[in-house]
């Protein structure tokens, strides 16, 4: 094993024996299912890292000078070389501590942030083989001991007579709940779902995060004390203001939850599904869904997913599994993206896994109307080829780049089509408490995103409704920081 007493000094870097030992490890790749395997179920691709492969993973890491650029890349900035240390000396308790001080969700993270962009795409061992594992070594040392021993329980601050509502359940309204338990606030959360999670439970496949996971955190929250209201619609089933007036404070964490509509000429038929319902009902037991989603969702043999970010991956997993346990073995599932392979959102992790399990990717085509029969459902799709369009002007978004390319149209089977354009903020509360000013429907305009204090006092935001859709980590992160600007606004607030 190499020392790991480092030299501190940056320019030393690539001069010291112990770093050059360590990124001549060959790298371990994460034991997966094959794909001849995992598109026959919905089990977790990923299969966890043994003991003895995370000590030589974490035995990689090079410990670069500080200010260490994984932890600065990182949006909770984890102290992930110490944490790795720790794994590297077998001390995996002391290595989920260290990423538990910084992050509610590490085991979440650890499978799901996009780490090639985040600490991995920043690692210096990336500039001369793969970077370290990072991801799945959070999982690994978080998963080991959760399994061994259950989440660690922290010290809770004395009971501080304050109640604090939360409206949302995923990733953002989680780390606040927790956060501000721990600082001895009575906390309850409402969801609209039948069950906590939000995008964890409902939009992420089982087959990129096992639920039990999350079943099994909300079990520790809730021996915590939060309280759970599940089926509850804030501004439809109960009026925001109750909330206003029985609480001390309120945080919304509702995301962005409408489907993007495509507003073409055949959304509406039968076989066509807006992803969010796709994914609920392709993905989460039928006794978990609301009432009205409670039906087998059965796929046909020509399915078509509209997109390029990671919802679209997922629908497109997720209709490959649908298609095997339907029996359909001669059945295509094509992903039409108007954009280049170039600039899809999708991490590249969950790309490969969709082409591995038999996806077709179809480059820069997007739909000009759905075709259906006498019956109403779906057929075909006329589809229509794209171009780059010339510009001085550096563009990112694809919408922008690309015009369509006249007489290009052509016609593609299709019995199932999903459509995963986007998801937006919901008007709903906003729009019954106009004093709740927005930046886009359902968007929340907050002082800061360290603050997440909206325009109504006493009414706190973070996640996905203050910056639109985004990632896992960045609701936890924004949470962490709302969680203290709300208890410091308990603390000081009169009466
Ligand atoms: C299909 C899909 C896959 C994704 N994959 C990844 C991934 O691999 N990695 C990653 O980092 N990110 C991923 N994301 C993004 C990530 O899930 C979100 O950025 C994150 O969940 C945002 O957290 P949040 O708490 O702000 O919102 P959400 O997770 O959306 O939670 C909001 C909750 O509020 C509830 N709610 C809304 N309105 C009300 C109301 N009026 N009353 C009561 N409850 C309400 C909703 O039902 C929901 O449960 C994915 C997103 C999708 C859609």
């Amino acid at each position: 094993m190499p020392d790991v007493t480092l030299l501190d000094d940056p320019d030393s870097l690539w001069l010291d024996p112990s770093r050059r030992e360590r990124v001549n490890i060959p790298p371990v790749p994460p034991p997966e299912q094959s794909p001849e395997e995992s598109v026959k179920n919905f089990r977790p691709v990923f299969l966890g890292y043994s003991e003895e492969q995370a000590i030589i993973e974490a035995t990689r890491c090079i410990h670069c000078p500080k200010p260490e650029p994984c932890i600065v890349a990182c949006p909770l900035h984890n102290d992930i070389p110490t944490a790795l240390l720790a794994i590297e000396e077998r001390r995996y308790e002391d290595a989920a501590n260290i990423f538990r001080a910084t992050s509610n969700l590490p085991e979440i993270c650890g499978r799901l942030c996009p780490q090639e962009i985040l600490c991995e795409g920043s690692c210096t061992v990336g500039g001369y083989d793969r970077p370290v594992n990072i991801g799945k070594l959070e999982a690994f040392c978080s998963d080991w001991q959760r399994e061994r021993q259950s989440f660690p329980r922290p010290q809770l601050a004395p009971p501080s007579g304050r109640r604090v509502a939360i409206v949302g359940s995923g990733p953002a309204g989680l780390a606040v709940a927790e956060e501000l338990t721990k600082l001895g606030h009575a906390v309850v959360v409402y969801e609209d779902w039948p069950l906590p999670g939000g995008l964890l439970r409902y939009g992420i496949p089982s087959f990129k995060l096992d639920k039990h996971i999350v079943n099994e955190k909300i079990a520790y929250l809730e021996s915590l004390g939060i309280r759970f209201v599940c089926h509850t619609r804030v501004g439809q089933d109960i009026p925001f203001d109750d909330l206003y007036r029985q609480y001390d404070a309120v945080f919304l964490g509702i995301g962005a939850p409408m489907s993007r509509h495509i507003q073409l000429p055949g959304e509406d038929l039968q076989g066509v599904y807006q992803a969010k319902e796709f994914l609920a009902r392709g993905n989460v037991p039928l006794d978990e869904l609301p009432a009205w989603m409670r039906k087998p969702l059965q796929v046909g043999e020509r399915v078509v997913v509209i997109g390029g970010g990671d919802t679209a991956v997922d629908c497109v997993r997720t209709a490959r599994r649908l298609q095997v346990q339907q029996g359909i073995t001669n059945g295509s599932v094509v992903n039409y993206y108007r954009g280049t392979l170039f600039e899809m959102r999708a991490r590249e992790e969950e790309y490969a896994h969709a082409r591995a399990e038999g996806v077709h990717y179809e480059f820069l085509a997007t739909p000009v109307r759905f075709i259906g029969d006498e019956q109403g459902r779906v057929r075909q799709i006329e589809m229509q080829r794209m171009r780059s369009k010339p510009s001085d002007q550096p563009q990112r978004k694809p919408s922008r780049l690309r015009i369509p390319i006249p007489g290009s149209n052509f016609i593609v089977p299709a019995d199932t089509v999903v459509l995963a354009i986007g998801y937006e903020g919901d008007p709903l509360i906003p729009n019954q408490v106009p004093v709740l000013k927005t930046t886009a429907p359902g968007i929340f305009k907050v002082e800061s995103e360290e603050t997440g204090r909206t325009t109504l006092e006493g009414i706190f935001a973070a996640g996905d409704d203050v910056h639109g859709a985004d990632l896992i980590v960045t609701a936890v992160a924004a949470g962490r920081f709302v969680a203290r600007a709300i208890d410091e606004y308990l603390r000081t607030k009169n009466g």
